[in-house]
């Protein structure tokens, strides 16, 4: 069974009966298990109770997704309902409707449900598979850091190239077109997009790490956690329409942010990468009127050093 696996490598409970109430299942956990921390001692209930870690994690992931889908784009809701955060909305004439917001909600938890529910069983046995841990204890924070921040760089490389093949002719008006339904994007619309698109950019989303730990050998369950709470705060922040002056890419220059993002729905050309700017920037697809500038500044430039030679 796999949950005496798990049993094994981690929370020793004995004589614990499988029909137990997830309290009890919590309470003998905690009494034999005193140097775990709070989280850990959650975790090894979950597994202990649910006696099936496929289905554990399976529902673990779904319901983690949808919690922090909807719970991100929240304040996002609230803030287009308060004029006083139109001074920081980048295309600040156009608010969502209430009927947008909610049709658009719709359509993502009915593409959840559809779409990425029959495939979420896959994942465990996928992940440990290629060796990824779900024992306990937890990686050390330091750990979790180098390794999400890898992922953050190599999921921008893949989103980069895959969603800008996406904006090729037959691709975009089959598949890509209709995430660009809304020209002015709002948090709610980070994941409006068709199943393809989903799958084709989702795997860059969970095939990054996959190859990490098949690699490495090196990566644990919490890490990708973590790593897709992170990466849903970007996509949903990016299409938030909102840039404040304490925006993240104030900070960090070559982060992408809302300012990024936003400018690719208004214009639907260039900016294609997802988290960092720096694709763009050396490969010259930066949208706007300022990189337009820049670009034809310097095929000006190239013209007139021939016509020099
Ligand atoms: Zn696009
Ligand atoms: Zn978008």
């Amino acid at each position: 069974m796999a949950s005496a696996l798990f049993n094994s490598t981690m929370a020793s409970v004995p004589g614990l009966p499988p029909t137990a109430a997830f309290q009890t299942v919590f309470e003998e956990v905690s009494k034999y298990n005193v140097q775990l921390n709070l989280f850990e001692r959650l975790w090894a209930s979950w597994y202990l109770w649910m006696q099936n870690d496929t289905i554990a994690t399976g529902i673990m992931s779904f319901v983690m997704h949808e919690l922090v889908y909807f719970g991100r784009s929240l304040p996002w809701i609230i803030i287009d309902a308060i004029p006083y955060f139109n001074k920081w909305k980048i295309q600040n004439t156009k608010l969502p409707t209430w009927k947008e917001q909610w049709d658009c909600a719709f359509l993502v938890f009915i593409s959840h449900c559809t779409v990425e529910l029959p495939q979420i069983w896959l994942f465990h046995p996928l992940a440990t598979y290629f060796g990824m841990e779900y024992g306990l204890p937890f990686p050390p924070w330091w750990k979790m850091a180098y390794q999400i921040a890898a992922f953050f760089v190599m999921e921008d490389a893949w989103h980069y190239w895959f969603h800008r093949a996406l904006h090729y002719g037959p691709l975009y008006k089959s598949i890509h077109k209709l995430h660009h339904t809304y020209s002015a994007p709002f948090g709610l619309a980070a994941e409006y997009a068709s199943p393809i698109e989903v799958m084709l950019l989702g795997f860059g989303v969970v095939g990054c790490p996959i190859v990490w730990v098949s690699v490495t050998g090196d990566l644990h369950l919490v890490t990708m956690y973590l790593w897709i709470v992170l990466r849903l705060f970007q996509a949903i922040d990016a299409h938030s329409g909102y840039d404040f002056p304490w925006s993240l890419r104030r900070i960090l220059p070559f982060w992408a942010g809302a300012d990024h993002h936003d400018l690719h729905h208004e214009r639907f050309i260039g900016n294609y990468a997802s988290s960092f700017r720096w694709w763009d920037y050396f490969l010259d697809t930066e949208a706007g009127d300022a990189a337009a500038k820049k670009r034809r500044e310097k095929k000006l430039a190239q013209i007139r050093a021939k016509k020099a030679q």
